[in-house]
């Protein structure tokens, strides 16, 4: 099955410019510079421009849609669902220090991947404010010729402690997630009572001058839904950047119920109900949000849904793990070793050529909802959303 958004399997799409976001006809197509220095092409055509860097699994979070391991969470999936297997708290493994990249591991992949045509980099995790000077991480990376676009996702509590330094290190975008704009409800979801660090992470975000600031809010049945409106209407008078996103299997206990979704169109009603929007167009085509701008206040309005309305097909990205393990995919089912590689002593040239082969196991897309879906060993905090 295919659509516009998704590659059906077997199939190579022909696009004949390599731009942000392309399609690339295989080994034609690509301009002479990557061709010269080899370009990152899946075996759809599709050309990877983004890679996703996990600074660590851990997290100082417990949110009930990734790491449900608080009373909250397992009273929630036990509630009117009745999904969490059993009863015992099912806790995530870290993995070993040891086994985690260092930052001179990290900048060396960056800079081998660089030349392999990714341009954006994202640090991710876990969280990465758990990092320790992970601004001198920024500071090497933003000094990288070729990155064009370095951000970060964070939960947004430890933002506040560490947002000159960040911003001085040149870190260029900032996403913080916040799913509630209630106490109670944001301690139920995330297991932490702190709601007021992370608006105070936003605000200071904004005063010294990241653009856009992003907000990303997981939307759950019957948990966060009745504040679709109310998250909007604090981005429309913030000037925020915010994205609904549609819940995913990705959480450890695999509790996940597609009743627990709330679909991107139905989140889109809502919120038509309530503002006056005007459609934005997407970023660019590997853009995984449809945007609105709100016709009355600042701020725009963005809708992530990978389950009801998969994109797939456009998909540009390509993740490291914490533990140095390259994913083709956030539901891939395999992954690929480069620690050892970085770690036995293989030449720049050897690593880069790797990737390429590596590149080409990229899944046409996920299946989730279908009846062979697999969701992957690992959570979302450990494979770097
Ligand atoms: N700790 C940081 C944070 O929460 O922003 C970065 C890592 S977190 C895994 C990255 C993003 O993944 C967050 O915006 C989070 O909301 C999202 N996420 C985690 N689990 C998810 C799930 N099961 N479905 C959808 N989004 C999820
Ligand atoms: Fe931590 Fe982010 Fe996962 Fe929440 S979503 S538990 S903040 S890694």
């Amino acid at each position: 099955m295919s659509c516009g958004r998704c590659v059906a399997p077997g199939s190579v799409l022909i696009f004949s410019a390599v731009m942000e976001g392309e399609v690339a006809e295989k080994g034609a197509g690509l301009t002479p510079a990557l061709m010269g220095r080899g370009a990152l092409v899946d075996s759809y055509g599709r050309v990877l421009r983004d890679l996703r860097v996990s600074l660590t699994d851990r997290c100082n979070f417990r949110c009930l849609y990734c790491l449900p391991e608080t009373e909250a969470a397992r009273n929630f999936y036990r509630g009117r669902w009745a999904n969490m297997p059993n009863s015992t708290p099912i806790l995530q493994q870290w993995v070993p220090r040891s086994q985690i990249l260092s930052f001179e591991e990290i900048e060396r992949v960056v800079r081998i991947a660089i030349g392999l045509g990714i341009r954006k980099i994202r640090l991710t995790g876990g969280e990465p404010l758990l990092r320790q000077n992970v601004e001198w991480l920024v500071s090497r990376l933003s000094q990288i010729e070729g990155v064009t676009d370095l951000a970060m996702t964070t939960n947004g509590f430890l933002f506040s402690k560490k947002a000159q330094a960040l911003r001085e290190a040149g870190l260029g975008r900032v996403s913080f997630s916040m799913d509630s704009l209630d106490r109670e409800t944001f301690k139920k979801m995330t297991g932490r009572d702190g709601l007021g660090e992370v608006l105070g992470g936003l605000a200071l975000a904004q005063e010294l001058g990241f653009e856009p600031v992003k907000v990303n809010a997981v939307v759950i049945r019957d948990l966060n839904d009745h504040e679709i409106e109310v998250l909007a209407d604090f981005a429309r008078t913030r000037g925020l950047s915010l994205r609904f996103i549609e819940f995913m299997p990705l959480d450890s206990a695999r509790a996940w119920l597609k009743e627990m979704v709330v679909t991107g169109r139905e989140i889109l009603e809502r919120l038509q109900a309530r503002f006056s929007l005007r459609p934005l167009g997407l970023a660019n085509p590997s853009a995984t949000a449809k945007r609105w701008a709100f016709s009355e206040g600042r701020g725009e309005v963005g809708i992530i849904a990978p389950v009801s309305e998969p994109f797939c097909g456009h998909c540009n990205r390509l993740r490291l793990t914490a533990d140095g393990k390259i994913r083709t995919c956030l539901f891939s089912v395999a992954e690929h070793d480069l620690r050892a590689r970085l770690r036995d002593g293989a030449s720049d040239e050897t690593i880069a050529e790797w990737l390429q082969g590596v590149v080409k196991h990229k899944e046409a897309r996920h299946h989730i909802g279908e009846p062979d879906f697999v969701a992957p060993s690992r959570s979302m905090s450990c494979i770097g959303g």
